[in-house]
This record gives structure tokens, C-alpha cells and sequence, in this order.
């Protein structure tokens, strides 16, 4: 099975959006924008061993586990990718988006350079990768900041680990600086409309090129 194509009946297949950054650039809000915007995507739901914030809803934003639940996850084949980011275990569960691959429904995945190196190497051709930038490490401290949401010493680990992540920018298909969240949601949109029309993710054109080949004119 497969999505319908932008505008029109021909079939497509489903994409998976990788997400990345360091804490604090926006990438976050600009996956919660791209779900409420109603273009198409689901949410993959990871699982970790990070305590809840406040703020934060289990089964919504993550599914939240215990080291030894997590384990046994991970032995048992049920985790797609897995890493170890902040001192704390997250994974994107196997079967929600094998699923959504085998009916060809767009995914999107909030996961760090190691969960997006390994999802590019089991899902190669459905993979588009984003990594969304803060315009200056300032300016992520601020919002890291602002959040309000991490103790002192996390968001001096998360700075830290910023620019570790920063060094893996060059393995994604695309870069936004997130400098004014409007126009990065913009130019994530764009790149999502255009990976759509791509011809090697349309199966369906050939059928539509038959027909339009054969219309007696
Ligand atoms: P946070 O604790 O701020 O929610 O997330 C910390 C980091 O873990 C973020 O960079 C986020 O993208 C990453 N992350 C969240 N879920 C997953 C996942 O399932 N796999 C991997 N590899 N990273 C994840």
C-alpha cells in the first residue's frame, strides 16, 4: 500500500523524516509544528530511560522506561535504533514504524546523529535527514535557559554535548538555521513538499505515464 501523491491519485512511498540537533535549537518545536499542521506526518514515539518533565505526557512524548525494561527491549529485537545521549537511554520502537513504511504513511523522528546514522543504514532509500542549527551557542544556552524545564548542571552537560552533536552535520541530506522559527518551519515544509515529488519515491507515475502515453488525442 502506498500514500497518495501531493494533488493528485498516483501513489507513493512513505518517507521518513529524520530530525536532528542539539537540545535547545527548535527542533522539537518545529516537530510538534509539522504534526499540528496537518501535512501528513505522524510522530514516532521513542522510548527512554530520561525521567519525565513536567510538562511532558507518557505515550505522547515518549514512553518512558526503566533501564531493565529498556534491556530487554533492546535484546529482544523490539528497537529499531538505540543510543545513549546525556547519560540516558532512547530508542525509536521496531513495529509503529515499520508499519508505517509498509503502508506507506510519512513518519517523522526526533533522534540524535547515532539513531539517524542507523536508521540510514537499515531504511537508506526512505530516509530524508534534517539537522536544524541555533544561530550561535549563545543563543542556545539562552534557550536552554529559558526552558526552564533541566537542572544547571543537565543544561551544562547539554552545551557540552552541543557541539559533539554540531560535528555530525555534514552526514544530513539538509541544514536550517533556526534563527526565526517561522521561516525554519518554512524552509522544513519546502524540503518535505519537494522530497515528496521526487520520481524514485513515486511508483505510481509509471501507471500515470502508461495512461498519459496511450490517451488518444
Ligand atoms: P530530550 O531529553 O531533550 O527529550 O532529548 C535528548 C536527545 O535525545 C535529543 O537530541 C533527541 O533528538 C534524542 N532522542 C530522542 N529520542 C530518541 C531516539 O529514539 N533515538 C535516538 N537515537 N535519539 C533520541
Amino acid at each position: 500500500m502506498a500514500t497518495k501523491d501531493t494533488g493528485s491519485s498516483i501513489k507513493r512511498r512513505g518517507l521518513m523524516l529524520v530530525l536532528s540537533s542539539p537540545s535547545g535549537a527548535g527542533k522539537t518545536t518545529i516537530a510538534r509544528n509539522l504534526i499540528e499542521s496537518n501535512i501528513g506526518f505522524e510522530m514516532s514515539v521513542s522510548v527512554t530511560t530520561r525521567p519525565r518533565r513536567g510538562s511532558e505526557i507518557e505515550g505522547v512524548h515518549y514512553h518512558f522506561s526503566n533501564k531493565r525494561e529498556f534491556e530487554s527491549l533492546r535484546d529482544n529485537g523490539d528497537l529499531l535504533e538505540w543510543a545513549e545521549v546525556h547519560g540516558n537511554y532512547y530508542a525509536t520502537p521496531r513495529a509503529p514504524a515499520e508499519l508505517a513504511m509498509a503502508e506507506g504513511r510519512d513518519m517523522l523522528f526526533d533522534i540524535d546523529w547515532q539513531g539517524a546514522t542507523q536508521l540510514k543504514q537499515q531504511m537508506r532509500a526512505d530516509i530524508v535527514s534534517i539537522f536544524i542549527l541555533p544561530p550561535s551557542m549563545g543563543e542556545l544556552k539562552a534557550r536552554l535557559k529559558r526552558r526552564a524545564e533541566d537542572q544547571d548542571a543537565v543544561i551544562d552537560q547539554r552545551l557540552k554535548n552541543a557541539r559533539d552533536e554540531i560535528e555530525h552535520w555534514t552526514e544530513y541530506d539538509f541544514v536550517v538555521i533556526n534563527d526565526d522559527l517561522d521561516r525554519a518551519f518554512q524552509e522544513v515544509t519546502a524540503i518535505v513538499k519537494a522530497e515528496r515529488l521526487r520520481r524514485d519515491r513515486r511508483p505510481g507515475l509509471f501507471n500515470f505515464i502508461s495512461g498519459l502515453l496511450a490517451e488518444k488525442i
